[in-house]
């Protein structure tokens, strides 16, 4: 929730819960883990209920008409700073609010925005960035789908993209960023490291430097955004780093629990204010219930994640050394890694940890794939990430089923890559479980 209104139309009580600003203690600057628990939320203002009520309402009465019309010219970008009433669901919501303020806090960010998923948040930042004739830059791979909707959907609207490998050089970068200037205004440089699926690194200090390099204060200069889907907000931080925007899609670790679908882009309030106005126009907002939930994954995150990362370093040191192993793709062993040198110094310049979601390549191909897969008796065979239950996937055969089979072979996406995200289950269970499904190929 934003601050406390200030009232200065006559009758208009506050509007909002004003939010509780506890974040020290006797001098000390307090953790996220501690301000999960309450951040934004006065309970004295519900009732006294230890948690937020789900606010269930499509929309808000106005005190009166003056302040609604107060609020209206917040909604419409009118007036800045955005709306300083709740409105409309469409626009914004109590639960929404508090849901934003805490995650903002894991990365010190001004202003965060909730999306009913990965994918509208991805759409929201586009649409509100783009304009025909405009081109895009971004690292390869990407997630399928932001893919599709870069090269395939914005460009029916006239919208150019040139991309680069994700582990890229500053001089590679520097050499597209050039290129991309020569074909008109560049709206966005988009990136997601690691890159799903192949885990590969981008090194957002070199890419922000080239982008000043190119663009340095001019009012044009595209602002960097960056889906952390796999590595935040723990072991990855991405505005510490030389970005402007991050990308979530809260339904792999932040959700945490595999029972719902969100996104969210953080950012400064001057670049979120402009994405909230989009997102007010099209209303891809996420729903109370979801935002409620998403409150209560949030008090355990630290917890969660902590566990699911002690969990992957020990089935990781256990796969690399078993005989039907050919390799493991984690990112805890990019040093010992040889040719992984770039990846290993772009991981200890950005990186906090390696993350629990790896790629595991079995001796063989599809065959032994499918029969490790099939015998597995803990571990779940479905698709995403970041849940507390570990899961396995195919990506050839699955989600990236219809990439085609060059860009699958460039992509190092082959038959025998198994795609793992631990959870938080006993470790030596799971041991057990990969070592029993390794006896069945
Ligand atoms: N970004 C990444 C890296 C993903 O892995 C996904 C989904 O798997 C998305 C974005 C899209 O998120 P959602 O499914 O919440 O729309």
């Amino acid at each position: 929730m934003t601050d406390t209104p200030e009232v200065d139309l006559p009758g208009a009580a506050p509007r909002r819960h004003p939010k509780p600003r506890i974040d020290k203690v006797g001098g000390r600057k307090l953790k996220p883990s501690t301000l999960m628990m309450g951040h934004g939320y006065d309970p004295m203002l519900s009732e006294g209920s230890l948690k937020p009520p789900i606010f269930l309402t499509s929309t808000f009465v106005f005190p009166n008409a003056a302040a609604g019309k107060r609020h209206f010219e917040g909604v419409t970008g009118k007036r800045p700073g955005g709306a300083d009433g709740l409105v409309y669901s469409r626009f914004n919501g109590p639960n929404q609010e508090i849901l934003e303020d805490r995650l903002g806090v894991w990365e010190d960010a001004e202003d965060a925005l909730t999306f009913s998923s990965g994918m509208s948040a991805i759409a929201t930042l586009f649409l509100s960035m783009v304009r025909a004739g405009d081109t895009i830059i971004h690292s390869g791979p990407l997630y399928a789908a932001t893919e599709t909707l870069i090269a395939r959907i914005l460009g029916r609207f006239g919208v150019h993209f040139v991309d680069f490998p994700a582990g890229a050089t500053r001089a590679e970068i520097d050499a597209v960023m050039a290129k991309a200037n020569g074909m008109g205004r560049v709206a966005l440089i988009y990136l997601e490291s690691p890159a799903n699926p192949t885990n590969a690194l981008v090194d957002v200090q070199a890419v922000a430097a080239a982008r000043d390099a190119v663009f340095g204060d001019s009012p044009d200069k595209p602002p960097i955004a960056i889906d952390n889907t796999f590595l935040g907000p723990l072991w990855f931080q991405p505005l510490q780093h030389g970005a402007d925007i991050v990308v979530y899609s809260l339904t792999k670790y932040v959700g945490g629990h595999s029972d719902l679908v969100a996104g969210a882009l953080l950012g400064s309030k001057k670049q979120i204010e402009m994405i909230r106005l989009m997102r007010n126009t099209i209303g891809t907002i996420t729903d109370p219930n979801t935002a409620w939930m998403l409150l209560r994954s949030l008090e355990t995150l630290e917890l969660r994640m902590t566990r699911a990362g002690e969990n992957a370093a020990k089935v990781c040191a256990f796969l690399r050394n078993h005989p039907k192993v050919e390799r493991v793709g984690y990112l805890g062993f990019l040093d010992s890694t040889p040719g992984d040198e770039r990846q290993a110094d772009i991981y200890k310049r950005h990186e906090m940890g390696p993350g629990s979601t790896f790629s595991l390549f079995l001796k063989g191909g599809e065959r032994e794939s499918f029969a490790f897969l099939d015998a597995l008796r803990i571990a779940k065979l479905a698709v995403s990430l970041g849940g507390t239950e570990t899961l396995a996937s195919h990506p050839a055969g699955m989600t990236h089923l219809s990439v085609p089979e060059a860009r699958k072979a460039a992509l190092g996406i082959t038959d025998n890559l198994v795609r793992i995200s631990i959870g938080v289950e006993d470790a030596d269970d799971l041991i057990a479980d990969f070592d029993q499904a390794l006896a069945a190929i």
